[in-house]
């Protein structure tokens, strides 16, 4: 269900923990709160649940406003699912009970699902394919399973909201990547309406519909994944989301922008630089936006260091002005630290090369 949140800001004695936060979030939608820690991620999460009020604002939870000063409904009367970091399960009940709790306590829960809990109990350990373990507990589970568990609970009552707190963060690398893939379908497949937290970039660039990037107690950007990617707002967002490498220079018109002695244009590097960045004389360009060479054109640069990532190797360069990221296909010719190389845009996909003005 729809969520909106209305000027919100949230103080702690004397720490502002958000300042004036807007959003409206749609049905259906699956949105990443995407922050460094001390941003205020949580901060906004527990009020969305209803565990702490803000200093001012209203949240409104399927249009009911359930933040009203003195009155704010407390989490068991909102119509949410909340997932958490820690997984939270009773140690002394079953994987099938886990998913009964809810649908014998939450309190919006459908007729349909009120008169059949059992066959709501089946249709959920299907989703997150827990059929065989429904008597087990939870110290007789993987990480994993535990976490399947834990999303089991949370979806079963269908809730209008989906609350997610850093739910992979204790999981190892490789079962992170298979939940992401599993949360993504369990979207799919429930049509939830979905906020997750996560100070974790690849994960909400790869799993959310919109990204609201957080800095700071305030919001720097909302977008979808590609527009946070390719069309950051602030200099803040182009660095922690992708990485940018953020070039000082001076920007001569529109398009060009001049490092030193090159020139980048950047309707060739399919951005669009933000009046800030503009302002600030930065440009940014993304790693995999550059190339390396031993003999030509291009701004001249030493390599610092290597990192072989089996698809791609990261070069940190130094240009001078900027230390620089550069990832190169490993398939092409490596360079060496201590190299002197000069620094392209990346010619694939037919894009020009610097020129000399
Ligand atoms: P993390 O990723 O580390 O969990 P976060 O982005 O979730 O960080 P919050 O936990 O929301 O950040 O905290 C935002 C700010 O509010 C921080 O400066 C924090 O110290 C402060 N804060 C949060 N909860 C409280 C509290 N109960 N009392 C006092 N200050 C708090």
């Amino acid at each position: 269900m729809a969520t909106e949140i209305k000027n919100i800001t949230k103080f702690f004695g004397k720490t502002q923990a958000l300042k004036t936060i807007n959003l409206s979030i749609k049905d259906g939608e699956f949105i990443a709160i995407l922050g460094p820690s001390g941003c205020g991620k949580t901060t906004l999460l527990k009020l969305l649940a209803g565990f702490d009020s803000p200093t001012d604002g209203i949240i409104m939870i399927d249009h009911q406003n359930v933040s009203e000063k003195n009155n704010s409904t407390p989490p068991e009367k909102r119509n949410i699912g909340m997932v958490f970091q820690s997984f939270a399960l009773w140690p002394h009940m079953t994987v099938k009970d886990h998913i009964k709790f809810p649908l014998l306590h939450h309190q919006f829960l459908a007729n349909d699902l009120k008169n059949n809990i059992e066959k709501r109990i089946d249709e959920v350990l299907n989703i997150v394919e827990l059929q065989t373990y429904a008597n087990r507990m939870p110290h007789e589970l993987s990480g994993g399973q535990k976490q399947r568990v834990a999303l089991a609970r949370a979806i079963a009552p269908k809730p209008a909201l989906l609350l997610m707190d850093e739910p992979l963060s204790s999981l190892d690398a490789e079962l992170r990547m298979e939940m992401r893939r599993e949360i993504q379908s369990l979207h799919r497949m429930t049509g939830a309406t979905i906020v997750y937290v996560t100070h974790d970039q690849e994960e909400a660039l790869a799993m959310a519909d919109r990204i609201v990037v957080m800095n700071n107690g305030q919001i720097q950007q909302v977008g979808t994944p590609r527009e946070i990617y390719r069309k950051p707002n602030t200099e803040f967002v182009a660095k922690f989301v992708g990485k940018a490498n953020l070039i000082h220079g001076k920007w001569l018109n529109e398009v060009t922008f001049k490092p030193y002695s090159v020139s980048i244009q950047s309707n060739w590097m399919n951005i669009e630089v933000s009046s800030d960045l503009r302002a600030k004389n930065l440009c940014p360009i993304r790693p995999e936006q550059f190339s390396l060479s031993y003999t030509g054109e291009g701004i001249e640069g030493e390599i610092m260091n290597v990192q072989f990532q089996g698809k791609e190797i990261h070069y940190t360069v130094n240009i001078g002005s900027d230390l620089i990221a550069i990832h190169e296909d490993s398939q092409n010719k490596p360079f060496y630290i201590g190299d002197t190389v000069y620094v392209n845009l990346n010619q694939k996909n037919n894009v020009p090369s610097l020129i000399t003005i």
